[in-house]
């Protein structure tokens, strides 16, 4: 006789332990629903780290979980860009400093893998959540309900899936998603740097043939106080080559490209090559689903938006849904998701796109494309308006931000809201 195998039953299950599913995850779970998160928590150090802009700092705060993360992050007080295209038509760097809209800094620079062990320290001690190790093997949505199965034949109902499993997501397939997916030639190496200099909380970014070589602050550990996270855009060829290499003659590399800015290099853990892609989604959401983080949108990782993006995701999904539970809605019913679709549009849409077109003005040397962005960049570093509207956009996207990521009330009159509300 077969032992009927228990369900247990939630508002909403989130598939995927990753940044985004566990925070959405513990978002939703504050707002008073219960949640289910099932994934599998990956610790392990793989030399990324993320820059979390102003909105993302204001969701963390809000949420209470930013504490945890105090001392482990580092500030982006300056971003400078550094032509190394070798273009005909000279292109001039560029720094913008947070100080100029306001703030102390435009974020805060964190290892992945911290990043996650703290999101899911806190979302296995927080009430109306459960996270469950494992992966989900099969779904169906039903007319009122979603039901899944995990490999160990354990079973989940919801009244929606949130679907944050990453860019190969089950959820999104079973749905019945379409998506659009391109690539690009370009392998991103990412390495954690100790390094001789102080990086005096500077991004600085060289735009190269293949990409950007980016260089972001981290915080002292280990003994080194000189840290720096590196992403570095190139060929596939010269990625394994690169990738061949004994570390000491990898570390010249890294000095030579970025002209021994920080002096003697040292590789400080494992090293990363992710190739670039990208894919967009024809909807959101669907019957009882909703897409979030990675699930939803991929792009090369410029000018550090894809996390920040998968936030906004999550911000305005809860919204979404409490704004539905207090009208007496559905919360997994299409006709509910439809606000959530029609709020994340054209931010991603304006993300992808932004990331795609800069990307590919550095990969063609055609004159007219190195003009338009020496053009662009000059403009920038001319046009003060245009430089500071461009800042804002990058910390605090335009449009209505979704209510965790608004300032707290008692903060709305300070010099920085004031400097940012400005043109
Ligand atoms: C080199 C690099 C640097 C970056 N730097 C930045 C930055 O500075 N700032 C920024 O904002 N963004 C940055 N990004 C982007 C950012 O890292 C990603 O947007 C983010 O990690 C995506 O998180 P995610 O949770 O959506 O996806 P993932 O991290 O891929 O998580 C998806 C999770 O779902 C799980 N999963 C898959 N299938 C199932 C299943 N069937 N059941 C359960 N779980 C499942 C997977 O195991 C995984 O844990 C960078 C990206 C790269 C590649």
């Amino acid at each position: 006789m077969s032992v009927p195998i228990a369900e247990t039953q939630a508002d909403i299950l989130v598939a995927g332990a990753g940044a985004a599913g566990l925070s959405a995850a513990l978002a939703l779970a504050q707002a008073g629903f219960f949640t289910v998160c099932v994934g599998h928590v990956d610790t392990r150090p793989n030399g990324r780290t993320v820059a979390l802009f102003e909105a993302s700092l204001r969701f963390y705060k809000a949420l209470g979980v930013w504490p945890y993360f105090r001392g482990k992050t580092a500030p982006l007080a300056k971003i400078t860009m550094l032509d190394a295209t070798n273009a005909r038509l000279p292109v001039p760097s560029l720094t913008f400093a947070a100080s100029e809209i306001g703030l102390a800094a435009f974020g805060e620079n964190v290892e992945n893998n911290v990043l996650i062990e703290g999101l899911a320290d806190i979302a296995s001690a927080s009430p109306n959540l459960l996270l469950r190790e494992g992966m989900i093997g099969d779904i169906h949505f039903e007319s009122d309900s979603v039901h899944a199965s995990l490999a160990d034949g354990s079973r989940i109902s919801a009244r929606l899936a949130v679907a944050a499993d990453g860019r190969k997501s089950l959820l999104r397939t079973k749905a019945g998603i379409g998506t659009r997916t391109w690539t690009y030639p370009q392998i991103a190496f990412t390495a954690l740097l100790a390094h001789a200099k102080p990086h005096r909380n500077i991004s600085t970014e060289f735009h190269t043939r293949s990409g950007p070589c980016t260089l972001v602050p981290l915080r002292p550990a280990g003994g080194k106080p000189n840290r720096s996270s590196l992403v570095w855009l190139m060929s596939a060829s010269d990625a394994e080559q690169r990738r061949a290499l004994p570390q000491s003659a990898l570390e010249q590399e890294i000095e030579d490209q970025i002209d021994s800015l920080l002096g003697k290099i040292e590789i400080d853990g494992p090293c990363g090559f992710f190739p670039m892609a990208g894919m967009s989604t024809n909807r959101l959401c669907g019957h009882r689903v909703a897409l979030v983080g990675e699930a939803a949108h991929i792009f090369p990782p410029l000018a550090a938006q894809g996390l920040n993006l998968s936030l906004r995701d999550a911000a305005a999904l809860v919204e979404v849904l409490e704004d539905a539970r207090a009208t007496g809605d559905d919360i997994g019913a299409a006709q509910t998701l439809k606000p959530y679709e029609s709020s994340r549009r054209s931010d991603i849409f304006l993300r992808t796109n932004g990331v795609d077109i800069l990307n590919r003005s550095l990969l063609t040397d055609f004159f007219p494309v190195d003009f338009l962005r020496g053009a662009g960049l000059l403009a920038f570093s001319a046009i003060g308006p245009l430089r500071r509207a461009l800042m804002r956009e990058g910390v605090l996207p335009h449009g209505a931000l979704p209510r965790l990521m608004q300032e707290p009330a008692g903060n709305r009159l300070t010099r920085s809201s004031r400097a940012l509300a400005r043109p």
